[in-house]
């Protein structure tokens, strides 16, 4: 049995009304940059999340580099995060021209270890760091409690990468109250995508989002009128009205997402070597990925390929290997914990539309291949 990663296909088809008409209504009114469907999208996303305002961008990226530049940081600042991520996160970081310095990751969590947090920070007494984005990795908020706690003390700001945690939570509280900002991705795969690129920040400081919204429209606060230099960071309305089409599912999917993910845990426990996923009590995780942890990972792989069962690694090689951050100056040993688990990790599929049978076959295949 066919297992994808994704079926967006399939998604569009349940759709299709929606979307076609959708669609069609930007078309009709000609607006498309921004426009109506995008500022209702806004509307209804911040409304989702429980903030005050949501900035619609271009990409994650765009939103992640613009929370940042609206936020004031460049040259000079660090800002830390982790390096097992993907690598958006540490790009929109050196785009404002500030360094990135990396803290490993929680074995059990892949998200930002807060006792390494606070090792960094009191082995850095004078050193001034500006802000911290904590990655809610696969769907999974971080630390909130102790890294908030952390950046109080620093004086430090949170720019939560939310990319890949649509209506996660902590402690009941949804992602993007926990900072200065948070930023979304809808990259088609995410567990809310765009037919194409798009982003957004969200935000419940009222001087910030307008500051966000003038930046990414080159700084326009009225039409020709430039407060400041920005960029076009602004969103399309085709994918404003793909994405408001699609909101109002988002509840159901990740549902479905978190039911595949129970079987998943329920079944494949004990399994091999196999380590599963770790729900934090506190979290309220909607499985972007779900992701298992074995030191046969290439086996693995490899034979679920070959019963068309696809798998994703996220991401084999940690940020501080890569050439492009080599003048960071780290080195192999700095980050043990996200060495290993580039090594050891892999992405089963978990996706609202597949079927039941789908969940077994996997199921079904993992426990053979561990015999
Ligand atoms: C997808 C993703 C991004 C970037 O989003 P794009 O829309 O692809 O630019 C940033 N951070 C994380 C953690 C992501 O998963």
């Amino acid at each position: 049995m066919k297992v994808p990663l994704a079926d967006l296909r399939k998604q569009y088809l349940q759709l299709k009304p929606q979307i076609d008409s959708a669609i069609q209504q930007v078309i009709d009114s000609s607006q498309f940059i921004l426009g109506k469907a995008v500022a209702d999208f806004e509307g209804a996303f911040a409304a989702m999340h429980q903030v005050r305002h949501c900035v619609a961008a271009g990409s994650g990226t765009d939103a992640l580099h613009l929370a940042l530049w609206g936020l004031g940081i460049g040259n000079g600042d660090e800002v830390i995060t982790t390096p097992f991520t993907f690598i958006a996160t540490v790009e929109a970081i050196s785009l404002t021209g500030a360094t990135p310095v990396f803290v490993d990751i929680d074995a059990k969590t892949f998200n930002i270890d807060p006792g390494r947090l606070d090792a960094l920070l009191a082995a850095s007494k004078g050193r001034k760091f500006r802000a911290i984005i904590p990655v809610h990795l696969y769907g999974q908020p971080a630390a909130m409690d102790e890294i908030s706690s952390l950046a109080r003390k620093q004086d430090m700001v949170i720019v939560e990468d939310a990319c890949q945690a649509h209506a996660a939570k902590y402690r009941g509280v949804f992602v993007g109250n926990f900072g200065s900002a948070a930023c979304f991705s809808f990259y088609p795969g995410k567990n809310l995508g765009a037919y194409g690129e798009a982003g957004a920040v969200v935000s419940n400081d009222d001087d910030l989002a307008g500051k966000l919204r003038a930046l990414r429209d080159h700084g326009q606060v009225e039409k020709y009128r430039h407060a400041v230099s920005g960029h076009n960071y602004r969103m399309d309305g085709l994918q404003g009205a793909v994405l408001g089409a699609k909101l109002p599912y988002l509840d159901r999917w990740t549902e479905r997402r978190r039911s595949i993910a129970a079987s998943y845990t329920r079944e494949l426990g004990g399994v091999g070597d196999l380590v599963l996923p770790f729900e934090m009590p506190q979290a309220y995780h909607v499985y972007h990925l779900y992701v298992v942890r074995t030191k046969r990972r290439s086996g693995l792989q490899k034979f679920l390929g070959d019963r068309d069962i696809a798998t994703a690694i996220a991401y084999p090689i940690p940020l501080h290997f890569q050439e492009a951050y080599r003048h960071l100056g780290y080195r192999k040993g700095d980050f043990p914990v996200s060495e290993a688990a580039a090594e050891e990790c892999l992405a089963l599929p978990v996706f609202a539309e597949m079927t039941d049978d789908q969940v077994a076959c996997v199921i079904e295949n993992v426990k053979a291949f561990f015999g």
